[in-house]
């Protein structure tokens, strides 16, 4: 095929603005685009619009075309025009694995659902029923969209292949993009009457109910994966899956550290000074705890086996009892004078000598 001059390919004079350029590709690229046109030279008569427009739409290719005419255009850049056009007639035509077959086999989507739990709840697992709404195929029109004993047409703007070509001019330069038919939405059919239940859209919302396990000793942020119990899938694809997000509230005594759980527990000064058997609360009852005489505050005791289940089964995280001693108040003055006659044989027996941070303190003083 002979060489055609750009402006006569797309119908234009030299004076033709940037806009007429546009114009006139747009429409002969519809016209001619090899998915519409059944014409066996259609693809060629494509490529040569396409060329055209190439150097026409690129102001400085199209002042060396004027000058020198074909090879100027095509000198342009040192023959960087060439491999550029394949690209983007590749893309016309599917290179690259861009288009997609609106009757392929589609997986369902993915659902996302979120469970909020008690503490305890956590720590024993729940079974929750939840439900979802789901888009499931049309009984109607078994998912065709289509009025029952009418057919959907093949879509004539994208000729069935649900996606059109767009061209962006970029810093890069022109660029030509595939996306959805606009008239068809990517389904690559038009439905002259639609279906009265599901309105043509080929699905209809329905209530699913789902039962879920949740283990014992959940974390607050794990999810659990139900395959299969999402979306449903399209032209006979897989449906998708439901993911189930679980979230935990805090406690007021027990915090989740890991597999353990940590909580405070208050004694009071004699019970530490003296030491003894408190019963410390656990998520899975009151546990029986020895403090011996002389217990500061702040000192961590384990429960060995009382923390959190684990989700997989099988062994449990441990409880940490930090002890915190409460100071007295609100004292009656016989508490008082029982207190005072304390501290005075204390300084005498030398009774907070022995403690470590005091000797430390006397030292720093001592200086
Ligand atoms: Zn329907
Ligand atoms: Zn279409």
């Amino acid at each position: 095929m002979a060489k055609r001059d750009y402006y006569e390919v797309l119908g234009l004079d030299k004076s033709a603005s940037a806009q007429d350029i546009k114009r006139a590709y747009r429409k002969l690229a519809r016209e001619y685009h090899p998915d519409i046109n059944q014409e066996a030279d259609a693809a060629d008569k494509f490529k040569e619009i396409g060329e055209a427009y190439e150097v026409l739409s690129d102001e400085q290719k199209r002042a060396q075309y004027d000058r020198f005419g074909f090879e100027g255009a095509s000198q342009f850049g040192g023959g960087d025009f060439q491999g550029g056009f394949g690209d983007i007639f590749d893309m016309f035509f599917g290179g690259g694995g861009r288009r997609q077959d609106p009757n392929a086999p589609r997986r369902g989507e993915d659902y996302q659902y979120v469970v909020d739990l008690d503490f305890m709840e956590s720590v024993t697992g729940k079974t929750e029923t939840i439900e979802l709404e789901i888009e499931v195929e049309c009984d109607t029109c078994m998912g065709s969209g289509a009025k029952p004993g009418t057919k959907p047409e093949t879509c004539g703007r994208c000729g069935g292949s649900g996606v059109e070509t767009v061209e962006q001019n970029t810093i890069l330069g022109r660029m030509v993009n595939q996306r959805p038919c606009s008239q068809c939405h990517g389904t690559g059919k038009t439905i002259k009457e639609k279906c009265p239940t599901c309105h043509g859209s080929g699905h209809v919302k329905k209530t699913q109910r789902v039962e879920v396990k949740i283990p014992a000793g959940i974390d607050n942020g794990q999810q659990i994966r139900m395959s299969g119990k999402g979306g449903p899938g399209f032209n006979g694809g897989p449906a998708g899956d439901l993911y189930v997000v679980v979230r935990v509230r805090g406690h007021e005594i027990f915090e989740r550290v890991d597999q353990h759980i940590a909580m405070e527990m208050p004694v009071t000064f004699t019970q530490a000074a003296l030491g003894a058997e408190i019963e410390v609360p656990t998520v899975h009852g009151k546990v029986s705890l020895k403090v011996p005489a002389g217990t500061q505050t702040g000192s961590k005791f384990r429960l060995r086996g009382k923390g959190m289940p684990s989700v997989r089964g099988g062994g449990h995280g441990d409880q940490y009892v930090t002890i915190v001693i409460m100071t007295p108040t609100n004292m009656t003055d016989r508490q008082k004078e029982l207190l005072r006659e304390f501290e005075e044989i204390s300084g005498e027996a030398g009774v907070e000598e022995q403690h470590g941070l005091f000797q430390k303190m006397k030292k720093f003083f001592s200086h």
